[in-house]
């Protein structure tokens, strides 16, 4: 068994787009600019957006951090959006997610450039995806390629069992992996909450991603010997032994499905490192498009 290792994998990508960017200082060209939203303050947003701020400085990027209170009116949001959108150094623009119950996501995420749209939610980079146009791919689903690259796991007519069906994580992951193209050109099988029989869906799996936002989901059971598995669930369980209180658990039962894999990500240091490089990609991706 081989453990997936995102660290140093994004630390790896990170490093070629800092070289990146240093040539494009030196050509005389923009930096890349990334300006994240944060309305209000739910501690795993928190964390997720200061890693995002950090790697943009570890990058060389440029970023702003637009932290907005709870009570913002959705118009309100959307008129620092658009800002956004007619600032001609900002690249990228982010607006970090779960927002505020009275703010209509669909309603911020379509106000959004679909230049600047570097998480790739927008319809129009989603729908570009489906089509297999050169986009913004929705980062989550596009750091998962970019470890699949870097291992070189063989992903060609093998089955892969997706488990979720999110416009941000499971959907996209589908679509990417049965595309004609190195990694994908697998039979994937998409599951849901309403699939009866997971267990002997994933029993077929040479390939099993699961992003559910159950703790230990994915038990032994369900695994095949030599399956490889990724596991993007980020779910936080009470743990008196740290400081927080708490600890980060993804949705495979890790200690006891992982000697059955041929390779397999932790949580954390997984699938989440492999965001951040997804986001700083179509960060690049949007200043070069300029
Ligand atoms: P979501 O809640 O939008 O989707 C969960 C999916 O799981 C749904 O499509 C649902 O149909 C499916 N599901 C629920 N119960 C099921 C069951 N019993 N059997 C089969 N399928 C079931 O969540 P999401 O946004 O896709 O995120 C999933 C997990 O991934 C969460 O833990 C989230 O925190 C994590 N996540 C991690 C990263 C990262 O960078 N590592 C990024 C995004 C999301």
């Amino acid at each position: 068994m081989q453990i997936l290792d995102g660290a140093a994998v994004s630390a790896h990508i990170k490093e070629q787009i800092r070289q990146e960017v240093v040539e494009l200082k030196s050509d005389g060209k923009k930096v890349p600019h990334l300006a994240v939203i944060i309305v209000g303050n739910n501690p795993a947003s928190e964390s997720y957006v200061s890693n995002k701020v950090k790697s943009c400085g570890e990058v060389g990027f440029g970023s702003s951090l637009i932290r907005l209170d709870a009570t913002i009116s959705e118009e309100e949001l959307l008129s620092v959006v658009n800002k956004l959108n007619e600032d001609k150094d900002v690249d990228g623009i982010l607006v970090q997610l779960p927002l505020p119950k009275h703010i209509e996501e669909n309603a911020v995420i379509n106000a959004i450039n679909p230049t600047k749209d570097v998480d790739g939610f927008h319809p129009i980079s989603q729908g570009k995806m489906v089509l297999g146009l050169p986009t913004f791919l929705p980062a989550t689903p596009y750091g998962i390629m970019l470890m699949l690259e870097h291992y070189k796991i063989d992903t060609v007519g093998k089955h892969c069992v997706v488990i979720g069906r999110s416009n941000i994580v499971g959907t996209p992951m589908t679509l990417l992996m049965s595309r004609n193209s190195n990694p994908g050109n697998a039979t994937v099988t998409m599951c849901h909450s309403k699939t009866s029989n997971l267990k002997e869906i994933c029993l077929q799996a040479d390939i099993i991603v699961a992003a559910i936002g159950r703790p230990f989901f994915l038990k032994e059971d369900m695994v095949r010997d030599g399956a490889v598995v990724i596991d993007v669930g980020i779910n936080r369980i009470d743990d008196a032994s740290k400081k927080s209180g708490f600890r980060l658990v993804g949705d495979v039962d890790f200690d006891n499905v992982a000697p059955k894999c041929s390779f397999i990500t932790p949580v954390p240091k997984g699938v989440g490192p492999m965001t951040i490089c997804g986001l700083m990609k179509n960060t690049l991706l949007a200043a070069r498009g300029k």
